[in-house]
């Protein structure tokens, strides 16, 4: 089987679904190749920031989030020894601290516009697993779901397939990777009836412990640990470790000693960050965090994905081609941005522990 079409985007993220959607708009035939069998399986932020809610808002799609469900963080707060001992308020004009969006209601929202579209082809469950060229440039991939691999041939190819971005690695552009010293344990727990929708921190033994209020009647633990310290931990008894998060928020003790029983009930995320050499050539591009891999801090990931997303579609030619030259524009207009908030990750990771104890 063979297939055609103006431009193949690999990954149905944030930024490969916004970038499918603007160009569907413009009038140029999209196929969009997602992995995993349904939208929002696989695992990403969900706090959308100001610019991203700009961003939504711009394209008339916010709208369309807050029908399917979103929460508004009200107020950040620091505790210490179970009790809140600082308060952040949002600025009157944002009026929030971030807005929490499941996943799948983002993406669905995201490509609601075009779902219909005749020249809009959502390929889930497959897979692209290389890079057709010929002798000039980039034509296409090959694809693959469990009962077939096939060609999809395009005049652009875009990699939003995200920090092990497979279009990186077969387009052989090479990229840069750096730890941050810690890794993250994750785990959802249902919602205390009275819980408010507020993102609450506490410190323990140095290391930051975050739970995010999440629409759909949940909290999102995050946990930093020392990188690559999860295999130690995990021969160490667990009561003592879950013990810390049950003293620092008490009123958390019931749902937590229903939920989180062992090692088993975290999932352990590998935190880095990254930046391609550049960001496409040739026939193929890269956005998102295929071509700069964010760390959660801040929640700067997502957002940038959409701002890129929004960018790159206005330097699409009418006839779906993307010059090197065009190419350079986006990296040169992206990357200054990109580099302040990898910086910005960095800075706010290393002052938590002095920023966390300020009162003020
Ligand atoms: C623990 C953690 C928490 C975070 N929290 C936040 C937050 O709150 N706010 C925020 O702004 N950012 C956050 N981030 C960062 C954010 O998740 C990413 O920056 C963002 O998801 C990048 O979007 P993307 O579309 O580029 O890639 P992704 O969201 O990674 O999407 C890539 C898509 O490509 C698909 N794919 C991959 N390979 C292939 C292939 N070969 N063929 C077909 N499909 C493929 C994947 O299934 C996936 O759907 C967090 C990151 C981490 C690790």
């Amino acid at each position: 089987m063979e297939k055609t079409t103006d431009i193949c985007i690999v990954g149905a993220g944030p930024a490969g679904a916004l970038l499918a959607t603007l160009l569907v708009q413009r009038g140029l035939d999209v196929t969009l190749i997602e992995s995993s069998a349904a939208l929002g399986k696989a695992f990403r932020g969900e706090h959308i920031n100001e610019q991203g809610e700009a961003i939504l808002a711009q394209h008339n799609l916010l709208a369309a989030v807050k029908r399917r469900g979103m929460l508004p963080m009200t107020r950040l707060e620091n505790w210490k020894d179970g009790t809140c001992y600082k308060t952040i308020f949002p600025d009157a004009e944002t009026g929030h601290l971030g807005i929490h969006v499941p996943q799948r209601f983002l993406l669905a929202a995201i490509l609601e516009p075009i779902i219909q579209a005749p020249n809009f082809h959502l390929l889930l469950g497959t897979r692209m697993r290389d890079l057709l060229t010929d002798d000039k440039q980039v034509i296409g991939v090959v694809a693959e779901t469990h009962h077939e691999r096939f060609h999809v041939y395009s005049k652009l190819v875009v990699g939003a397939d995200g920090r092990y971005s497979v279009v990186r690695k077969k387009a052989h552009i090479p990229y840069h990777t750096w730890e941050h010293g810690y890794d993250l344990l994750w785990a959802r727990i249902p919602r205390p009836k009275d819980w408010e929708p507020i993102i609450r921190m506490a410190l323990i033994d140095g290391k930051q412990l975050a739970l995010f209020t999440q629409a759909e009647g949940r909290i999102q633990v995050g946990w930093n640990i020392d990188k690559g310290s999860f295999p130690m931990w995990r021969k160490q008894p667990f009561e003592p470790f879950i013990a810390q998060l049950k003293k620092a928020f008490p009123a958390l003790t019931d749902v937590v000693d229903a939920t989180i029983t062992s090692w088993q009930d975290f999932v352990l995320l590998d935190v880095h960050s990254s930046y391609a050499d550049y960001w496409g050539r040739d026939g193929v591009m890269l956005l998102g965090d295929a071509a700069h891999t964010m760390t959660p801090t801040g929640a700067f990931g997502l957002n940038s994905a959409l701002v890129d997303a929004h960018y790159l579609a206005t330097i699409i030619a009418h006839d779906g081609t993307l010059s090197n030259a065009a190419i350079q524009q986006f990296e040169a207009a992206r990357s200054q941005m990109i580099h302040h908030l990898q910086q910005e990750q960095i800075r706010e990771e290393q002052h938590f522990v002095e920023q966390f104890e300020a009162v003020h």
